[in-house]
């Protein structure tokens, strides 16, 4: 292995460095990653296209963004002391917090200096004779890496729709995942959100405050459940700490990366009088446990789930006084789990203030965005400020844009043209050396838990290299032919699991269908990770690069 160092920090124009890690992204998954290769002896760089640490969390930066995980799983678990020192306010944190963890850590474990900042990837290429990664970021830097790690995320690059005169609009506009760091103000404004998906749904009650007017666009209603977010009291604090050593064996082994208790009961075990009971405790309780501590059939029978949604039904129209707009914001072409399930405070309680107006897409399409404002058929409205809530390309938009060049100048793009194929959501074919963890092929749940099996796969891997004396490793293609196949059969195993959702990447015009989740989850992927130890890396060639062999 190399052993140069980087050398700085931040500046457009840097050396050109030679390391053994280089990973791409300030994400909670990247700054995972270099605090592993860092920890096990490797010298490691992270370039992100960002000016500071926290990818999603750098990013989206719109009031009302925060956590639907528990602050406290979705924290590193990697140090008893980093997990007792950083006392989360909320269950539920908001973006800012999360952002200052984020940069706590990096400095806590001396990260910043192995950093580079407003570095975006622009190419990255296999070299085989050297069995070397040459990255170049978009000040034309280079960077020469044995293993190249991206951890560029599934929700990092913001989309628009292709709206007929977007770029006209003279007022103010901002895509919830571009969001300025200088606060936006809405008093006294007239306001569009465009998009009610997760991050629509928590910037609109916080916009809604302070408009003059606020107009809402909604293309698909979706079932959103509160979040029932509370501070974390002292008492709760203690507990807390206390409970370290449990919290991490319940996260290291949960199925979703909750602390959530599971439920054994189907839906039908219950009487009527009993289910409804339930799912009244279960609209009380916090975030994603509506989804994880739910009947066991919710999500695979379409009675159970029906049922479920028809409670959330009754609830919308208890809370939205006006009949025809409850029914805008009820679903009728998904159930619930098929999409990524919102968390809301406060938000079906805005359509009853007067100054908020909801517009269905479905009846009235949005033709044109003019200089000042959005004409649907039923006319012009016009805005101070557009709010594009309208999502990403998910699960391989950030890769297919790197210029990823394998064995023989293979490109990523063009080796999953019809969709990503993957071994265990880290690695594909014909790019040795090359890991993605965090990317497709990862499982819905509390993120960090997954990406994090995945990132000490990564570093296992690269230990057992340099414990072997190889320093080339690609999977075998049977391994991921295998395992692509699996996360395609579970794609559609579930009936809850239709294919409206942006799982499919059915969001962005002309991108493959493809499913780009792991749904059969997290159990799969520790079962299979434990069969690669046992068969000694069977799944995988290992070998050793022409320079190593000359060189003896
Ligand atoms: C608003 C929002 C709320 C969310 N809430 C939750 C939640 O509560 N719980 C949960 O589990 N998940 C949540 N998620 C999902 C979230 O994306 C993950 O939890 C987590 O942030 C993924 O971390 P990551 O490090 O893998 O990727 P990211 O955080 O997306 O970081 C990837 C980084 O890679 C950088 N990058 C990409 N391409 C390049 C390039 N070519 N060159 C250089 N840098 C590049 C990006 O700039 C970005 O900073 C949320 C997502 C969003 C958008």
């Amino acid at each position: 292995m190399t052993s140069t160092e980087p050398v700085s920090e931040k500046t457009p124009s840097q050396p050109a460095a030679e390391v053994d890690v280089l990973v791409v992204g300030a994400g909670i998954t990247g700054i995972y990653q270099l605090y592993r290769a860092r920890e096990a002896g490797f010298s490691a760089l992270l370039l992100e296209a960002g000016d500071g640490v926290g990818g999603t969390w750098y990013w989206n930066r719109y009031p009302g963004a925060r956590f639907d995980s528990e602050s406290y799983t979705y924290a590193y678990l990697f140090s008893r002391e980093l997990f007792e020192e950083w006392e989360w306010h909320e269950h539920f944190a908001e973006q800012p917090e999360i952002e200052r963890y984020l940069n706590h850590v990096v400095d806590r474990f001396d990260l910043r200096h192995h950093m580079r900042f407003g570095a975006k990837v622009t190419s990255a290429t296999w070299d085989e004779p050297s069995g070397r990664w040459t990255v170049v970021d978009s000040h034309g830097n280079e960077v020469r890496a044995r293993f190249f790690v991206a951890a560029t995320g599934v929700l990092s690059v913001p989309h628009f729709p292709e709206v007929p005169g977007r770029e006209e609009f003279k007022g103010e506009s901002y895509h919830t995942g571009l969001w300025p760091a200088e606060p936006v103000d809405f008093t006294g404004k007239r306001v569009a959100v465009i998009g009610t998906g997760s991050s629509g749904v928590q910037i609109i009650p916080v916009i809604a405050e302070k408009a003059a007017a606020l107009t809402v666009y909604q293309r698909s209603a979706n079932w959103c459940t509160p979040l029932n977010n509370a501070p974390i009291t002292p008492e709760e604090q203690a507990q807390l700490r206390a409970d370290f050593e449990a919290i991490c064996r319940t996260l290291r082994s949960s199925p979703s990366g909750f602390l959530h208790v599971a439920n054994e009961r189907a839906a039908f075990d219950d009487s009527d009088e009993q289910r409804r009971a339930f799912f009244e405790e279960m609209w009380q309780s916090p975030g994603f446990s509506k989804l994880t501590s739910n009947y066991n059939d919710l999500l695979f029978d379409e009675a159970a789930n029906a049922a479920w949604c028809d409670f959330l039904a009754s609830k919308i129209r208890a809370i939205v006084k006006d009949p025809a707009t409850a029914d805008t914001l009820i679903p009728k072409d998904h159930r619930f789990g098929e999409k990524r399930p919102p968390f809301v405070t406060a938000y079906f309680e805005v359509y009853n203030e007067p100054h908020v107006h909801i517009v269905d897409l479905r009846e009235t399409p949005i033709e044109r965005v003019t200089e000042r404002g959005i004409e649907t058929a039923d006319g012009l409205r016009e805005f101070d400020i557009i709010v594009w809530a309208t999502g990403f390309d998910f699960g391989t938009g950030a890769l297919r844009r790197m210029g990823i060049e394998g064995r023989d100048g293979l490109a990523l793009v063009d080796h999953w043209a019809d969709g990503p194929t993957t071994f265990l959501g880290i690695q594909t074919t014909g790019f040795p050396n090359f890991f993605f963890p965090g990317g497709p092929h990862a499982a819905a749940g509390n993120n960090p838990r997954y990406n994090g099996d995945q990132v000490d796969f990564v570093t296992e891997i690269l230990l057992h290299l340099r414990a072997t004396g190889y320093d080339v490793i690609e999977v075998e293609p049977a391994a991921e032919e295998k395992w692509t196949a699996m996360v395609d059969r579970w794609a559609t195993k579930a009936p809850s699991f239709g294919e409206s959702s942006y799982y499919f990447g059915t969001n962005i015009p002309g991108k493959p269908r493809k499913y780009l989740l792991n749904s059969a989850g997290r159990p799969k992927l520790l079962a299979e990770i434990a069969k690669v130890y046992e068969t000694d890396y069977a799944s995988f060639r290992v070998a050793r690069s022409m320079e190593a062999v000359s060189s003896g």
